[in-house]
């Protein structure tokens, strides 16, 4: 992996949503010469009451010019979040990046890949898979997403675009507190088990570790999957 140029840089913030009741989508501006492998982050650092914290934020977006989308779910207690969550559009923040290595392997570009998150884990995936398809990848690609209400769901509908757009493409949602089958993730690893398959895990820690110890039971060797954890 060649790395991409780390730049540290006043960003504006372009664009704020709010897409389901506690989670962001914010479009926030680049330099010029920016650039990223789809699945890398970048940190925001604020300072509050004179303590500067700085918070990974994976980009949720392909790449594409001077702009970058994130996915951040505003936590009540968080240190950052409540504030980040009061930023308007025109303000003014600090950002670092790009950073990371949870990006597509080389290995993964001839075989199936299976893509697995909880919560705003989805948010490298909205950018890989994206970029994926994009760019005529095409071997199967799956996306299994899991969260807990429906009110928690993250851009079903553009995913579900993306299904009827790239037959090779599918998307499943399991919730584990509402709903028909509620249940977790590994559910629709079951349905949808390839063991030529390589896997793509994001979340918080607890899921990724059971997710992996999951497919290592289902036979999945380790080499073929690979994570990244929020906490
Ligand atoms: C590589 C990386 C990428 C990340 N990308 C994203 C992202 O795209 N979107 C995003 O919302 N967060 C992401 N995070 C988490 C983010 O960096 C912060 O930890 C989170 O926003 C909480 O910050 P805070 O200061 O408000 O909370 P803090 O006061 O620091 O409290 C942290 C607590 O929040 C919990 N927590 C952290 N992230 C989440 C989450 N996403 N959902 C639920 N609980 C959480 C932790 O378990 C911990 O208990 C990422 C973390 C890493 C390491």
């Amino acid at each position: 992996m060649i790395k991409k140029k780390l730049h540290k840089f006043k960003s504006k913030i372009l664009k704020t949503d709010y897409i389901n009741k506690t989670t962001k989508h914010i479009t926030i501006s680049t330099p010029d010469d920016f650039d990223f492998y789809p699945g890398q982050f970048i940190s925001i650092i604020i300072t509050i009451n004179g303590e500067e914290l700085r918070r990974p934020y994976s980009i949720a977006s392909s790449p594409r010019p001077n702009q970058l989308d994130l996915c951040i779910k505003i936590l009540p207690n968080g240190k950052s979040t409540p504030t980040i969550a009061k930023l308007n559009e025109g303000d003014e923040i600090d950002v670092m990046g790009p950073m990371g290595t949870f990006i597509i392997k080389d290995q993964s570009l001839t075989k199936p890949i299976t893509f697995i998150s909880t919560g705003t884990g989805v948010a490298p995936f909205r950018s890989i898979i994206t970029n994926l398809l994009e760019h005529n990848f095409e071997k199967p690609i799956i996306l299994l997403t899991g969260y807990r209400y429906n009110d928690d769901i993250l851009y079903e509908q553009a995913f579900k675009e993306l299904t009827e757009k790239y037959p090779h493409f599918s998307y499943q949602r399991i919730l584990s507190r509402e709903g028909d089958r509620t249940g977790y993730v590994q559910i629709l690893i079951d349905d949808n088990l390839n063991l030529e398959s390589d896997y793509y895990i994001c979340g918080l820690k607890d899921m990724v570790n059971s997710v992996k110890d999951h497919l290592a039971e289902k036979g999945i060797p380790k080499e073929n999957i690979f994570f990244e954890k929020y906490d």
